[in-house]
């Protein structure tokens, strides 16, 4: 059985292993990281500080395990994540303790998104691999041409840390389910679920090698899973800074890319919205995960006749969230994720300040009492009186920090909303059907949520476009991508 995270203590670092070829394997160079929790800014964990060799000895297992994997049926391979997904469940409460305490988000987040979404993904490819079809296109007199859809081999998957077991398992399913074999990295800063899903890989008897969690530093293990001659794709989740690096790596490698980077989502009010709905939505879609999900709206754009109203009401909501221990279940506002990350993001509240912004709540670091005294919280802020280019809305801050501005009409919000060089997503409040449409077709993002948000249907293309990402995840798009194209065309002359 698992030791429950909960109950290590400081002085005795339990030391987390990688897992390759079905086994759990100490990093060939014997190093470690320390793994931190952000509510108490301890250390509670170790973890391979992996590099090019483990990566290698991932790389042949994987390779190894790959003529196996790709030439059982779908419906044995679906019963592989079918398997997968019943033991997350079974083993739920751990899991959700371990997310909450790994990457400081509220437990009770970790119960309702993070876990379920883990189950979903897992059961949602199975389901979707026993469906999966390919073309066939007939040319009268001539002859016909049928496309097969073959697995790549082995997959590099590599994860960020702000929905650890959530994201890892968007990536590592669809590409397991089309046959290929998996080499992965999950962040370095939220280690623990990838580690307890390989353990009941090995409590299941997952065939060794299909599945591999190599951990450690993205420039190190990451950049090594990248440059590996013998990884034929790399689907990627992060920063887009880390993206370029990725891409400048693997794509004279002619490696597949897949690249979900960062967003600057806006949130587009009109005065004829359902405005109780919006309000609160625009709550969670601000601070959920103390503003740590790329599809987070961090531009809030409110039609004049109602920004007072707004601007009052708004804040009035943020300031009774309860900012606590993550692992109290009222807590709606946790801590960020790392030391480093809390500094980026405070940096970014003093650069608001620089560029003439008023916080109207928040603005800073809070200390909370007892165990989370030394942890990582900032109190979800709101700034007003920017222009809408300046760094602070331009640039992603991806924490508790959103700037409120107001517009007159239409035409000028689109600008201001398309002004960034990111195009992931955007929420967009109104009651007019016909403006509705309009707006939502302008707007340069890949993913448009009307009068919601992150309402997700697994079948749906997800991705960003301009400098969010390249190529769409989640349904068929994303078993496409895990699969070569292979036209076949038979003459009947
Ligand atoms: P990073 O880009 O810093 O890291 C993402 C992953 O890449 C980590 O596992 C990291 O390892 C690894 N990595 C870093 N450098 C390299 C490298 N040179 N080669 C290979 N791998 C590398 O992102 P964060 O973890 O900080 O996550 C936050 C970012 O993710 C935000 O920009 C956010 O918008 C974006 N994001 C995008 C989503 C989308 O769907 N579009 C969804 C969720 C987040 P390590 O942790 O060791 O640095």
């Amino acid at each position: 059985m698992p030791e429950n995270p909960s109950t290590r203590k400081m002085n005795n670092l339990f030391k987390l292993s990688n897992y390759i070829g079905g086994q759990k394997l100490a990093p060939v160079s014997g190093l470690y990281i320390k793994n931190y929790e952000p509510a108490s800014g301890e250390a509670y964990s170790l973890i391979p500080d992996s590099d090019l060799q483990d990566v290698a000895l991932a790389v042949s297992a994987a390779h190894q395990a790959f003529q196996h994997w790709s030439s059982l049926t779908s419906e044995e391979r679906a019963g592989w994540l079918i398997k997968l997904a019943n033991k997350i469940e079974e083993k739920f409460e751990l899991f959700v303790e371990a997310e909450s305490k790994d990457n400081g988000k509220p437990i009770s987040l970790a119960r309702s998104m993070d876990i379920p979404r883990a189950i979903s993904n897992f059961k949602f490819f199975a389901h979707a691999i026993t469906q999966f079809s390919s073309e066939s296109h007939f040319m009268p007199d001539v002859g016909i041409n049928y496309t097969l859809r073959q697995p790549l081999g082995v997959v590099g998957c590599i994860s960020p840390w702000n929905l650890p077991l959530y994201l890892l398992t968007w990536k590592i399913a669809p590409a397991l389910a089309a046959g290929n074999t998996v080499v992965a990295k999950p962040s370095e800063i939220t280690p623990y679920t990838a580690y307890l899903l390989s353990e009941i890989c090995i409590e299941i008897g997952l065939p060794d090698g299909v599945l591999n969690f190599v951990h450690g530093l993205g420039q190190k293990a990451g950049e090594a899973i990248c440059v590996h001659p013998d990884i034929k794709a790399i689907s990627f989740t992060g920063g887009t800074q880390t993206g370029k690096r990725i891409a400048a790596v693997a794509a004279p490698m002619f490696k597949k890319l897949s690249l979900e980077l960062g967003g600057k989502n806006p949130v587009i009010i009109f005065s004829d919205c359902n405005y109780e709905k919006m309000l609160s939505t625009t709550v969670r879609s601000s601070f959920a995960n103390q503003g740590q999900i790329c599809l987070c709206g961090s531009r809030i754009f409110v039609e004049k006749s109602i920004y007072e109203k707004f601007r009052t009401d708004f804040i009035q909501k943020i300031e009774s969230l309860t900012i606590g221990d993550p692992s109290d279940q009222q807590t709606k506002i946790g801590a960020v994720v790392s030391e480093a990350h809390m500094h980026k993001v405070l940096s970014y509240i003093e650069l608001a300040k620089a560029e003439g912004g008023k916080i109207l709540t928040g603005g800073q670091q809070i200390q909370l009492q007892g165990r989370c005294e030394k942890g990582w919280f900032i109190k979800p802020t709101v700034v007003e009186g920017l222009s809408f280019d300046c760094r602070t809305n331009q640039e992603e801050i991806f924490g508790p920090v959103v700037t409120i501005m107001p517009f007159e009409n239409e035409n000028e919000v689109l600008s201001m909303a398309n002004s960034t060089s990111y195009g992931l997503a955007a929420t967009v409040w109104t009651e007019n059907l016909n403006k509705a449409h309009r707006v939502s077709e302008k707007i340069e993002t890949g993913i448009v949520w009307v009068n919601c948000w992150l309402i997700r249907d697994l079948r749906t293309p997800f991705g960003g476009m301009k400098n969010s990402g390249v190529g769409r995840e989640g349904g068929m798009e994303v078993l496409h991508f895990f699969t070569e194209a292979k036209n076949i065309c038979i003459s009947y002359k």
